[in-house]
């Protein structure tokens, strides 16, 4: 006889995480949410209110990111490197190295570019500043101005707010 072995759902990717051996959870307004790595719970962690919406369903199409990193004289090496540590990340699809840059595919659901810049500098790399430094603040923040709207959405005309009344 198979028991069937309890599971939560990874709010952020959607994956179904075993509990017994879950490594990353939290408990956020009394529930516990399990994830299926440390990059999951830190996008959950930063938009609770976004992954718990009732609407919030694995299939929900993917809010599809696309930008080019430059790199302060990177060698090929460390770019394949990187490309590589990148294509590991959940919700990265596209990860290329070309030149002296990185083109880097990834749906913001499941993964930020300040995420992606982090990975990509732990492989050894340095991003470029400058213009493209203020290029990627930019980015990352209207990131996070999407984010917060669309967690916002869910609340408009809320029941815990009752109507003006008219008269
Ligand atoms: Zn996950």
């Amino acid at each position: 006889m198979t028991g069937k072995i309890p599971t939560s759902r990874d709010p952020v990717c959607g994956m179904d995480i075993a509990i017994a051996d879950s490594r990353y959870s939290m408990t956020h307004r009394g529930l516990v949410f399990h994830f299926c790595c440390g990059q999951c719970l830190e996008r959950f962690t930063r938009h609770p209110a976004l992954y718990t919406r009732a609407q919030r369903t694995a299939d929900i199409r993917p809010i599809a990111k696309k930008h080019k990193l430059q790199f302060v004289a990177p060698d090929a090496e460390a770019l394949r490197g990187a490309g590589d540590r990148l294509l590991a990340m959940m919700g990265v699809t596209v990860a290329r190295a070309a030149d002296d840059h990185l083109l880097v595919e990834y749906d913001l659901w499941q993964a930020s570019l300040e995420q992606i810049e982090a990975v990509a500098e732990a492989s050894g790399l340095r991003l470029k500043g400058g213009l493209h430094g203020w290029r990627r603040a930019w980015w990352r923040f209207a990131e996070g101005n999407e984010l917060d709207n669309m967690a916002d959405t869910g609340s408009g005309a809320c029941c815990n707010r009752p109507p003006a009344r008219l008269r």
